[in-house]
């Protein structure tokens, strides 16, 4: 079992953050805000896959004014995602936002930071200070020459203890750049100086397998080390397929989990079924089942019969017919094109304890 850095506790609306809470999954919607039901729909969506906490944009004067409706009708916390401009925060949490995210660097003058600060306390808003290489103040950059993880760790440490001074603890921090190294170097230093909750993810990640594998990597490696409170994957995709990233992430980590784990092989030349088939089907048929089992899909009895030993259920396949074995014991024969549903309905009925 990893075990994680122990942290404190902060509370984004009704969801904690830090300590003994799970880690948390988050996103950020793609839609213009102000199209409300386009968010919304967004919204319902991702939190149906398991979103946590949710940020929206909040670029112009027609995406504050949708706010209250937003919040009102999101099934999960909303935070603001604010940039240069100070009287966005101060509006947001009037109209009622569950926290805000500011990058305490481009916001301007610290006491325009520090009002927001207060206004945040007065309002039991939490914060996000959110530092990124691409937005780095001008004299760290003078002082390291690039963003390094060093500087990005001395611009969030610099931020988060003046928030502190002002007696402001509802806060976590992000430090995110987009290359892996630097970004899992500033979060090192950062979480064994302190114990501020800390949220993590490798920004603008990319699309595809190429984004997946780098938020997996950069993220994997931090909670790995026991970092990090929260997670958002950022890929160039649908924000759907972030949340199903950041679960199977935690997932292989032990961390959490969520529906079925299902294993299934790679394929080789010793196939006689189309088992990506089987395997689609059988997910498409079990995705809204949250028990905790491991259900193992192989293409022959090869690596099944250990496979079976270590999965609650299973299919064994074999020239247009498998196994289908509970527990280590094959207990039926199905047809290819009854596998699917037959695994669904043992499932269903599956009363053991379950090893995930
Ligand atoms: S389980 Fe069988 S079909 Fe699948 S990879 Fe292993 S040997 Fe090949």
């Amino acid at each position: 079992m990893i075990e994680r850095r122990k942290t404190r506790q902060i509370e984004v609306g009704w969801v904690k953050v830090g300590g003994d809470a799970p880690i948390a999954v988050q996103s950020m919607t793609s839609t213009k805000t102000h199209d409300i039901q386009a968010t919304l729909e967004q919204i319902r969506r991702l939190y149906k896959e398991g979103c946590e906490i949710i940020r929206v944009a909040v670029p112009h004067e027609e995406d504050l004014e949708v706010l209250p409706e937003i919040v009102k009708n999101s099934p999960m916390p909303v935070i603001a995602d604010i940039h240069f401009a100070p009287s966005y925060a101060f509006r947001s949490m009037e109209k009622g936002v569950h926290g805000i995210r500011i990058n305490p660097g481009n916001i301007g003058k610290e006491e325009v930071v520090r009002e927001i600060v207060e206004e945040a306390k007065r309002k039991k808003v939490a914060i996000r200070i959110g530092v990124n290489s691409g937005s780095l103040e001008k004299d760290l950059l003078e002082k390291y020459g690039f963003p390094c993880g060093e500087a990005l760790f001395e611009s969030a440490i610099r931020w988060a203890e003046k928030f502190e001074k002002w007696g402001f603890y509802n806060f976590k921090v992000s430090i995110k750049g987009s290359n892996v190294l630097e970004n899992i170097k500033a979060n090192e230093l950062f979480a064994k100086y302190t114990d501020i909750p800390l949220h993590i993810g490798i920004t603008e990640a990319g699309m595809g397998t190429k984004g997946i594998v780098k938020s997996s990597v950069g993220i994997g490696i931090l909670l790995y080390k026991g970092i990090g409170d929260t997670i958002r994957v950022s890929l160039t995709d649908d924000p759907v397929v972030e949340v199903q990233t950041a679960y199977a992430i935690l997932q292989s980590l032990e961390l959490r989990r969520r529906g079925l784990e299902i294993i299934s092989c790679p394929t080789c030349g010793r196939i006689e079924v189309d088992l990506p088939k089987v395997v689609k089907e059988v997910e498409e048929k079990l995705k809204n089942i949250d028990k905790p089992l491991r259900v193992a899909i192989m293409g022959c009895v090869v690596n099944a019969i250990g496979e079976a030993k270590e999965a609650d259920l299973g299919l064994a396949c074999g020239r247009g017919f498998a196994w289908l074995f509970k527990e280590g014991k094959p207990i039926k024969k199905v047809k290819e094109k009854e596998m699917a549903q037959a695994l669904m309905e043992e499932v269903l009925k599956y009363d053991g304890k379950g090893k995930v």
